[in-house]
Parts: C-alpha cells; structure tokens; sequence
C-alpha cells in the first residue's frame, strides 16, 4: 500500500489531490477548485451548469436524482421532492415549527428533542442523508470533471449556524465520502474570493451583504492576522428574490384583472408567470422595460415600477445592515470593505441602497452565485499547503469531545481548529432524579467513542435531583496556545462545577494521528449510519419511557381501549429496537406518536382546567 504522509499542521493527509470548495446553498449548490493557472475555477461538469439546484427527488422504484433532473418534480411529484433541506440541517423540530407549512413533503414530529426527518414513502431520511445526497452528486460531478477522485473538500455554512448545524454538515460530507477539512463561514470565503484576508498584516473590517432566492443575511467580520472574526450577523431567513419575483407577479395578476381563485387552481399558468416575472427581474440588469405574453396574458412592467415594488424589502434588508453593525458596535464608517454575494445582488437598486448605507463602492465583480463556492477554493488551497505566503497557525490534529447517549462521540472542537481555541455545549441529564453525571473526554475523529482515544473522564456529582432534561449542564473546552485542554463542567441552577486538565498530544505518535485519520475516512459511511442507527434506536429509548410514564400518570383521564392500544404500540417500539433498523425505528416512533398525540393533548386540556378549578377569577 502506498504510504501517505500527514501534514500535522493541517491534520490533513498529503497526497498529490485536488481538495475542492463547496457552497452547499439552500436554493442551489457548487463546487469549486483551484486550476493549473493556480486561480479559483467553477466545475461546470459536461455543460450541465455550474449550479446544482439543491433538490432530491425519489422515484417509486428507489432511484434518485439531484440538480435540474429533481427541480422538475417540485410541480409534477412535490411529496417526494426535497427542496430547502439546508433549511433543516441539524435542526430539531421545535425549531422549524413556524415555518413547516412550508414544506410540500412530509417532516416528521414526533414530540422530542431529537433531529428532524422527512419522510418520504416507506424511508425516514434526516437531512444529513439528504445533504448528503446533493454533496455526493457535487463530489461526482467534480471527479468527472476533473478526471480525477475527489476525496477531501472544504464545506461553507452561513456565518449564523450553530454547532449542531455544523457538525451536520461535516456527516452530510462524511457520507457522501468526503474528508472536510474545515467548515467556512460563507461570509469569510466571499473576502478571501476578493483576496480580503490573504494579507496576514492587514487588519479589517468588512461587511458581507448576502441576499439569495430565499434568504437574506449579513454579517459584520474582523480579520486580525489572517484570522476572521464573526462580530455580528443579521437577516431575515424568509426575504430574497423570490420575494422580487412575487411581487412582479402580483402586479401583472392586478394590471390583467385575473382572478387570483381562478388562478391559484390552474398550478401550470401560476408556475409559468412565476417564471416569466423571474425572467423580468433578470431582464433589468440589461434594459429598462420588459414586455411579453403568457398564453393571451400581457406581461408588461418597467425597471422604475420594479423598483417601486421591491423597496420596501430592500429597506427591510438595510434595516439588518444597521441591526448588525449596532451589535458589533460599530459606525458605518468603520466598515472597510463590503462584499456582495448571492444572485440577488445583481438587482440594481438592491446595489445602490448597499452602497448608499455604507458609503462606499460594494465589491460585486465577481460571480455573486460563484464568489462563495471560488472562496472556498482558496481556502482548500491554503489548508493544503500550497500558499507559501500565507502562515498556517497552529491547528488542532484530532477531534476532541465526549461520550454521549449510545457510546456516541459528540465533537465538542473539531479537527483543524486553530489553536487556542474554546468551545462549548450545553447538556442535561436523560433520567429522572439523575443527581451524577459522568463526562468521558475524547479524542478521534471516529463517530464511536469507543474506536476513539480516552484522554480523561470524571463524574460531575451534586446535580440537584429534578426531571430528566431540566438540569442545565455547561461542558466547556478551552485548548491553549501549549496544546493543554482544560475540560470543565458546570450545573447551572445548583453552580456545581467540575474540572480537569489534559495534554491531548501526550502520548500518541505522529503514526498513530496518521492511522486515526486513515481509519475515520476508511470507515466515514458505516460510521455515520451506525451514529444514525444508534440515534433512532435513542430516540425510540426516550419514546418509550415517556409514553410509559405518561400512562402511569395519566391513566384516570384514558379509557382502557385507549391504555390498552398505546401499549401494543409501545411494545412494537421495544421491538423494534433490536432490529438493526433504523426505517422500522423510526416508523414504530411515529406511529406511536401518532396515536398518543390526540390524547396527550386532551390530557393537558384536563389538567388545566383542573387547575383553574378552586381558583377564582376576580
Ligand atoms: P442564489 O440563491 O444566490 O443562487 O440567488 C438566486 C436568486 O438570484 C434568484 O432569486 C434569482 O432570480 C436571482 N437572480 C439571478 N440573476 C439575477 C439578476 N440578473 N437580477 C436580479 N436577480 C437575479
């Protein structure tokens, strides 16, 4: 077998290999390389376009299709075609509750904590198979391209995502079989894609408007010798250009007098003014009045009525420049640079307003669908070593983070950050009257503890006894400048604290940092279907001991039909959890949930009603 080194400043394995960037974007994704030239190039893989609508569809037969070929299903097969799904990556329900009208497929509540799904026909897919999905048709599309295998890749995430969201996003390219290197805030790979950064003396502060299909968002960025700091973000995840598009639309259906009943019915004209408003929009880059028919409709609109529609969305998005610059605290005036991103940005006025707010000309000569993904790119390049200009800083060479439910691994400061570094996560206990928590420290980039290293494990005791998932436990990660991690763990009601101190580099070889990672990326798609196995089959745990006690506590308000039944579906739960599936998990958890759900709720009517007995309203 051929020897591979390791760069132990990356943590990244050498090999003579093209690392790509990705935009994985809500709307549409991309991926991106640096070419002979050594410049930043986009993938356009045998003239299929360089963006790939994010979109998976299912057929009846199993088969899957990504990009162009799934965006036509939206209209024609809506309940097996996955759009937005960046919109639920490493989110749980509760979080997307105000918006899951929004989807046309199916996504699953099932009353916990836990990640959300999306069903579609008899499969539960979570959206890091889904990302997946899109990420291994972006990996393809590139090995095709380039003629070579793509193995390793640097992945953007908006500036706002949280841990949970990020690390998602690091399985989804695990299981499309890619290695990521690092995770890039969009924000930071659009200035590198303008060479903002690259200079490790200059100090800056930019602004990075970013306003897409779908969402908006800014971001407020420090660069401090080559390192970005996130100072504020701001935006609206439901404004961007489809909201343009709207409003041209709903111009035309008043100047026409069509009746907007009518017209919801006929899906086919609705789609096809939608896309004819689009394509007005798009028009005023290059001239000033648009003028078609659809079928006998006229669709007429001039740029300074367009202008006129959109305003008060653009001022909406003003609006959040001057949010984030308060919270970063600072004046217009200290913004050195602003950089343009997402294909809205071509929208003249939208230009003009950015430029007036901040005072300055906007950076917008590159590609504002590119500039991310061509970003990300310069990034892979520097990870990979072949900037000698730029100093790569200290890094992390392994994983580190704990034991959670299952025996999983829950990375608390991934691979490749740069040192020191802190990092954080907030824990509670699973069990009733739990009052002892014990916290395994790791390190591997393994998705199961055990297969990763041991660094240290103490038990946090003195938790006041209360409910499972009430107690607040702080696990913080603080890594210096001399390799040593401090691993400290605080309950927050009772301020019960624990800590210790390890040197993660201290007894393990340089060979045996080479093998971990070896191993991660030999094992990377059986272990992520193991953690999500291990997931449903926790998931399903909590499920059962939930239900279970709801009946204890509950049994006066159900009948016994209604006890009885919700047993039986108890009991195909605990069956099911020994079956190595995780389709059959999941189905038996929604079921269960399912039928409990309408009797869970009149429960609670009770007990409410039964409160506000005895008391008196005045
Ligand atoms: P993104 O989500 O960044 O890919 O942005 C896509 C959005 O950019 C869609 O709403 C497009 O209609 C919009 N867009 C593309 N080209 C133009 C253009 N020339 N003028 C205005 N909007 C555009």
């Amino acid at each position: 077998m051929a020897k591979v080194s390791i760069n132990l400043a990356t943590g990244s394995l050498q090999k003579e290999e093209i690392i790509v960037g990705i935009d994985l974007g809500t709307t549409n994704s991309l991926v991106a390389f640096i070419n002979p030239d050594k410049n930043p190039q986009v993938i356009n893989d045998a003239g299929k376009g360089v963006l790939v609508p994010s979109v998976v569809h299912f057929d009846q037969t199993g088969g899957i299709t990504v990009g162009n070929e799934a965006k036509n299903y939206l209209i024609t097969d809506p309940q097996n075609t996955i759009f937005s799904v960046k919109r639920l990556l490493g989110r749980s329900y509760a979080d997307i509750e105000n918006y899951k009208n929004l989807f046309s497929y199916k996504v699953i509540d099932d009353n916990t904590e836990s990640l959300v799904k999306v069903k579609v026909g008899d499969r539960f897919y979570t959206p890091i198979e889904l990302s997946g999905l899109i990420l291994k048709e972006l990996k393809e599309r590139a090995e095709h391209a380039l003629k070579t295998p793509v193995t390793r890749a640097v992945i953007t995430v908006p500036a706002y995502f949280n841990d949970s969201q990020r690390q998602a996003t690091r399985d989804a390219g695990k299981l499309a079989g890619l290695d990521v290197l690092r995770i890039v805030n969009e924000p930071t790979a659009a200035s590198l894609a303008y060479g903002i950064g690259l200079n490790q003396e200059e100090t800056k502060t930019i602004a990075v408007y970013d306003l897409g299909g779908g969402t908006f968002d800014v971001s407020i960025l420090q660069i401090q010798n080559g390192i970005f700091e996130v100072l504020s973000t701001n935006g609206d995840t439901f404004l961007g250009g489809d909201d343009f598009d709207r409003a041209i639309f709903e111009y035309w259906v008043q100047q026409n007098n069509l009746n907007a009943a009518e017209l919801a019915e006929n899906r086919e004209l609705t789609q096809e003014l939608r896309l004819k408003a689009e394509e007005a929009k798009k028009s005023f880059s290059h001239q000033s009045i648009f003028n078609e028919k659809v079928g006998d409709i006229w669709c007429t609109i001039d740029r300074d009525t367009f202008e006129q529609l959109i305003l008060a969305k653009v001022e909406q998005t003003i609006n959040a420049c001057t949010n984030a610059l308060k919270d970063a605290g600072l004046t217009v005036e200290q913004i050195d640079e602003v950089v343009m991103v997402g294909g809205s940005t071509r929208t003249a006025l939208v230009k003009r307003k950015v430029a007036e707010f901040f005072k300055r000309p906007v950076h917008d000569d590159i590609n504002p669908d590119e500039v991310v993904a061509l970003g990300a790119a310069i990034q892979a390049d520097i990870l990979a070593g072949n900037r000698k200009d730029i100093l790569l800083l200290d890094v992390t060479a392994l994983s580190l983070g704990i034991e959670t439910m299952g025996g999983l691994m829950d990375v608390i400061i991934p691979r490749n950050s740069k040192v020191p570094t802190k990092a954080g996560r907030q824990y509670t206990t699973s069990v009733d009257g739990q009052v002892n928590m014990k916290i395994s420290v790791y390190q591997g980039e393994r998705d199961l503890v055990k297969e990763n290293r041991k660094l240290a494990e103490f038990d946090l005791k003195g938790i006041p006894a209360m409910p499972a998932g009430l107690p607040k436990v702080d696990i913080n990660f603080l890594l210096n400048a001399d390799g040593i991690l401090k691993v400290q763990a605080i309950e927050l009601r009772s301020n019960t604290k624990q800590e210790v101190e390890v040197k993660p580099a201290y007894g393990i070889t340089d060979e045996q940092v080479e093998q971990m990672l070896m191993d991660s990326i030999t094992y990377a798609q059986d272990d992520v279907q193991q953690r999500m196995l291990i997931e449903a089959r926790t998931e399903g745990e909590q499920m059962v001991y939930t239900a279970e006690r709801f009946l204890e506590k509950n049994n006066a308000y159900l009948s016994i039909p209604e006890i009885t039944e919700t047993q039986k579906y108890i009991q195909a739960l605990k069956d099911s959890l020994t079956s190595g599936d995780k389709d059959l998990i999941l189905k038996k958890v929604d079921e269960l949930n399912d039928y409990t759900r309408p009797f869970a709720e009149r429960v609670m009517d009770m007990a409410i009603s039964q409160a506000m007995k005895g008391k008196s309203i005045e």
